[in-house]
């Protein structure tokens, strides 16, 4: 994919431009045009939509009159601009940029602090103001310092590109025999991203070049293969390397890897300090039901697609109604002679309308003519999901839980999403048994156009809600007694999100074993550096998965950011290691589970993978991104021992 942004010059008549612009979300519109063509004037008070409007309201919450009227002023714009012969944008003057950023994101009163994050996920002109402010070369120019990175998917590629900036000695060992992590693993027919991908991208990689809203997974492979070599980081990367164990040595404050190569042999690499970017969604689950090893035909997890299986007219069963089924049971259910959706929880349908759609030939006119289109839109996404819908997942103590919802808001959220399964779903015994009874937010929402719930209608789909007893050699048994033939089954059922870093063994100070000291409650202070472990971070560690706000590639930046600010600190002090004060680490995670306590996915008892072994949530950040961003900017010295070399 081409990682860049091309301004063609606007030579399209007048109708062609109303036509184009009349397609655009109204926010990002003014902001790219008032920017390109310095009309700041677009920014008018009488076209701010109101910002108590939901975020998912469509068109970003302007009423319908507005959004026309707005449309109408970028045209204009637009048609001066050609006609004025397309001259080069001037860079806004800090105060124009506050008014363009506070126009897309926040109305009024925008905090400053607020307004450097925003300026940074912008990324307005290429820049990249995360990028490290210091290089090793310079900071400690006689330090030998190695950084392993285990993993060379979304956040071990991020992690990778910072520490290269930096000057930092990077060698990243991956599985797979290339690079994109989950992107990778992740093949089945149907998958995509459920978050817009203007935002789902890297700050420092945007692009013009996005063919959907939300692309498929070959076009975000591509991008995050783009990104490698765009940053030159594939000579930094080891591939078909596992590693299998990674120990800490006090002596000689080094971690020594055990690295397996793709036909079983083994060996070592020393480093400095470690980074896992293993991700949590890395090791797929079989679900514990007896006799699975017994079926005949052909199962498979989703997540190891099997290709070589045509279910032309065959009878297959999907086991299991998470993210990943709800992508693929559509494209199953094409094929299939019958098909058989085994539904344990009914998950929350989320109808967003665009959410398959090829961005429209407005849109891509404007990313060609108005370039900065596909930042201001990022960065309008980004305003909108940095709550989400947070809110409305927090606890009223005081509320009555007894219907499903937590508090007012949210069973707000919860009867306008009942009104859509009301049309969706016309059959009242096929509604009962997909509409959710828990609470909005408890558990990850699953966008859909309307897709997924006419696959539920077809009649080679069934929705089946009794419990399986076991797994025989030709399908199914079902808790009724009941049994289903099938000659396929796909198992949709997730991921050992729990069981971070498994199976990999770390070993700490004292020959402490990570995995002895977890006792299956993974918890890391900011999700990222765990006591007795010196120089070892965590990226998309305990408690920074989200559930109803943001991109989980902003928390990879936020993370590889600290991490690199305490390679940084590291080499500024010349020093061994840094190892978490159990104090902070503990107190950290204190706050997060007060918080935990106050959301939906805290408090609901539903089945999720957010729940550990331990019932504890050890997956989700409970607040905004702003939040995580405050806290992971710099390590705070007094978090850690930093040891003398
Ligand atoms: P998942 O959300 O964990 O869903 C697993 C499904 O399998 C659930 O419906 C679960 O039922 C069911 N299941 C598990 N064990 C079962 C058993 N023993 N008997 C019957 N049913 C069983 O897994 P996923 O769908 O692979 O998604 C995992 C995560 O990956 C998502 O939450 C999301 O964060 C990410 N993801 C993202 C995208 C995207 O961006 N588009 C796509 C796919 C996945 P219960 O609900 O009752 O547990």
């Amino acid at each position: 994919m081409r990682l860049d942004f091309t301004r063609e010059d606007i030579d399209a008549d007048d109708a062609t431009i109303r036509a184009h612009a009349g397609q655009a979300p109204v926010g990002p519109l003014l902001a790219s045009v008032a920017h390109l063509t310095g009309e700041y004037d677009l920014l008018a008070d009488d076209i701010r939509p109101d910002p108590a409007l939901p975020w998912m309201a469509p068109d970003y919450g302007y009423p319908a009159e507005m959004a026309a009227r707005s449309r109408e002023r970028a045209a204009d714009a637009l048609i001066r601009y050609r006609d004025r012969g397309c001259p080069r944008p001037v860079d806004p003057t800090p105060r124009q940029l506050r008014a363009l950023v506070e126009f897309v994101v926040a109305p009024a009163d925008l905090d400053d602090h607020y307004l450097e994050l925003l300026e940074e996920e912008l990324a307005l002109g290429g820049l990249d103001p995360r990028a490290p402010g210091w290089h090793a070369a310079s900071r400690a120019p006689r330090r030998r310092f190695r950084v392993a990175v285990i993993g060379a998917g979304t956040s071990g590629i991020v992690m990778a590109h910072r520490l290269n900036q930096a000057g930092v000695d990077v060698r990243v060992f991956e599985k797979n025999p290339d690079v994109g992590g989950t992107w990778l693993e992740n093949s089945y027919p149907g998958c995509r991203v459920d978050v817009p991908n203007h935002l789902y991208s890297y700050s420092f990689a945007q692009t013009g070049h996005w063919p959907q809203f939300n692309s498929t997974q070959p076009v975000l492979l591509d991008y995050f293969r783009s990104c490698v070599e765009k940053f030159g980081l594939a000579g930094l990367i080891s591939f078909g390397a596992e590693v299998v164990e990674a120990r800490w040595d006090e002596r000689t404050s080094r971690w020594t890897l055990r690295v397996r190569d793709a036909s079983g042999g083994e060996s070592t690499h020393e480093a400095e300090a470690v980074v896992s970017a293993v991700g949590q969604l890395n090791r797929p689950s079989l679900p514990d039901i007896a006799g699975i090893d017994s079926f005949r035909g052909p199962s498979f997890h989703s997540a190891r697609w099997r290709p070589d299986v045509d279910v032309t007219g065959l009878r297959v069963a999907v086991i299991g109604t998470g993210a990943s089924a709800v992508q693929f049971v559509p494209r199953l259910a094409e094929r299939a002679g019958a098909l058989t959706v085994h539904q344990r929880t009914a998950p929350w349908l989320l109808p967003i309308p665009n959410y398959l759609d090829d961005l429209p030939a407005g849109i891509q006119w404007l990313l060609r003519h108005v370039p900065d289109y596909a930042r201001w839109d990022r960065l309008g996404t980004f305003g909108r999901l940095q709550e989400g819908t947070l809110p409305q997942t927090v606890v009223d103590p005081g509320w009555d839980r007894s219907n499903n919802s937590v508090s007012a808001a949210n069973d707000v959220a919860r009867r306008r999403l009942t009104a859509w399964y009301e049309v969706a779903f016309p059959d009242p015994a096929l509604r009962a048994k997909v509409l959710p009874t828990h609470p909005y937010g408890a558990k990850r929402m699953l966008p859909d156009n309307g897709t997924y719930a006419r696959t539920l209608q077809r009649p080679n789909v069934t929705l089946e809600t009794t419990g399986i007893e076991r797994v025989t050699p030709s399908g199914i048994q079902l808790a009724d007694g009941r049994h289903v033939d099938h000659d396929v089954i796909v198992y949709g059922t997730g991921f050992q999100a729990s069981r971070f870093l498994t199976p990999m063994r770390v070993i700490g100070v004292d020959g402490l074993d990570l995995h002895d000291w977890w006792d299956g409650d993974a918890r890391a202070h900011l999700g990222i550096t765990v006591p007795h472990f010196p120089n070892l971070f965590l990226m998309y560690g305990p408690n920074t998965n989200i559930v109803v706000n943001g991109s989980i590639i902003y928390f990879s930046e936020c993370a590889a950011q600290y991490i690199t600010e305490c390679v940084g600190m590291l080499l500024e002090r010349d020093a061994a290691s840094l190892d978490c004060r159990p104090e902070a680490h503990d107190r950290y995670n204190r706050w997060i589970d007060m918080a935990t306590d106050q959301r939906a996915w805290g408090v609901s008892d539903v089945n999720t993978w957010y729940r550990n072994a331990k019932g504890r949530i050890a997956q989700n950040w409970p607040f905004n991104l702003y939040d995580y961003w405050r806290l992971t900017r710099a390590p705070d010295p007094e978090d850690y021992t930093v040891r003398a070399r």
